[in-house]
């Protein structure tokens, strides 16, 4: 690039997921100048979501007074898997017929400007480990608790990506070897068993039984049944729901026992809409942690909620074109 490079300072980082798009410009030290959120529309299809993408930028740069030729990267992470050295997105579970799209050719030819790629939790581990809860921490896991359990791992300062960019899918860990089907194929895994899908699962065979009349009211006036309308159902006192959110716990703390002792990590984060249900999942999900991992990985690890929340992984991005690292 030539031109002005004192004036290109600024980064502009962007989180693709299934229903909603978020865009913001940030400084190198993490300082958010601008933001922008809008629906996916994901059903349009990738050319109109890859437009929408560039206009949720824009909006973004001016938000914060500036155009495009002040940005002197962009990143943009998405879930699913993908191939970050050549900046194509694989495929993506929540975005119908996206399949090899060459999201940062795109971008670069639109903006002028480098494009990085990355796993959203990939990206959401290295936000919260350079801006967020892991704040000076060698070695933590991020764990994100939503319709699926995703994960990323920062080992020695690092962000691990594994041989083929899938290492820390924390949620296809097995955890009962005849337990549900997942929807990666396995069974049993601990997104199968303790994700809001899994969770949400459990109210329908419930309302199914006849089995709580408080669910299967809310189910009908929400016209939906999600594991937010369990939880509400729990809060209300409901017992067989509360029941359904502390067994999903009970999995996450089987999982985060053995994260624990294969990782040995001084803090694990948890994000995700979940993680907003609180005690009733999270503290039979210590419990169960303190229960089985071994005593001196466990007295290093420290369990903490997100700081960051959504905007771990633009953050990460953030960080991650400000290291240029790979
Ligand atoms: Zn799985």
């Amino acid at each position: 690039m030539t031109g002005a490079p004192e004036r290109k300072k600024y980064l502009g980082a962007v989180d693709l997921g299934g229903s909603k798009i978020l865009s913001i410009v940030a400084q190198g030290d993490g300082r958010r100048l601008g933001e922008d959120r809008r629906p996916t529309d994901a059903e349009r299809g990738p050319d109109a979501v890859l437009e929408r993408i560039v206009g949720s930028l824009e909006e973004a740069l001016a938000k914060a007074g500036l155009q495009q030729s002040d940005l002197a990267a962009v990143g943009i992470c998405s879930p699913g898997p993908c191939d970050i050295d050549a900046g194509v997105l694989s495929s993506a579970p929540n975005l119908p017929g996206w399949r090899d799209v060459p999201i940062c050719r795109y971008l670069e030819e639109r903006l002028g400007v480098p494009a990085r790629l990355e796993n959203d939790a990939n990206a959401a581990a290295l936000g919260e480990h350079v801006y967020g809860a892991g704040r000076g921490c060698r070695h933590l896991i991020y764990m994100t608790v939503s319709t699926g359990i995703g994960g990323g791992l920062i080992i020695d300062g690092r962000l691990y990506r594994g041989a083929t960019g899938v290492a820390g899918e924390l949620g296809h860990m097995t955890i009962e070897p005849d337990g549900p089907l997942c929807g990666c194929g396995n069974r049993g895994c601990l997104e199968a068993l303790a994700s809001g899908t899994a969770i949400a699962a459990r109210g329908e065979e419930l309302v199914a039984q006849g089995g709580s009349a408080l669910l299967a009211r809310m189910a009908q006036e929400e016209a939906d049944l999600t594991a937010g309308t369990v939880s509400r159902a729990a809060d209300q006192g409901d017992i067989a729901c509360q029941g359904i959110v502390e067994r999903a716990g009970y999995y996450l703390g089987i999982g985060l026992a053995s994260y624990v002792n294969i990782f040995n990590p001084e803090v694990i984060i948890i994000g995700g809409g979940l993680a907003k249900v609180g005690e009733l999942l999270l503290a039979p999900a210590k419990a169960e942690m303190a229960a089985r991992a071994m005593r001196e990985a466990l007295k290093a690890v420290q369990l903490k909620m997100t700081e960051l929340e959504d905007y771990a992984g633009v953050m990460g991005m953030v960080a991650l074109l400000r290291e240029g690292c790979r």
